[in-house]
């Protein structure tokens, strides 16, 4: 249940290697955020690391569908979309 390295690495390249996000419920006053991002850094909660990102988590893993977010956009976003009970274990860990 993810991207194929193919997609990932085609929205990669579609990113120019900064974040996709233009949610202006986060706290970048920038629209997209357009933070820069380290391709090795994938999955990584530091300076430069990112993830994808599902856009509609009840669609396909498409290149439309993948969007290419810096680490903290992953994180909000990821906690808007899941329920309580994984917010929770996040926070405990
Ligand atoms: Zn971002
Ligand atoms: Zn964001």
């Amino acid at each position: 249940m993810a991207f194929s390295d193919d997609i990932v690495k085609q929205a990669w390249e579609r990113s120019g290697t900064q974040c996709e996000c233009n949610k202006r419920n986060h706290s970048h006053h920038y629209i997209p955020c357009a933070k820069f991002l380290v391709w090795n850094k994938r999955g990584s909660n530091s300076q430069g690391g990112w993830e994808t990102f599902q856009i509609d988590p009840a669609g396909a893993f498409t290149l439309d569908n993948c969007e290419v977010l810096c680490w903290r956009c992953y994180e909000m976003e990821s906690l808007n979309n899941s329920g309580p009970a994984i917010s929770n274990s996040l926070e405990f860990k």
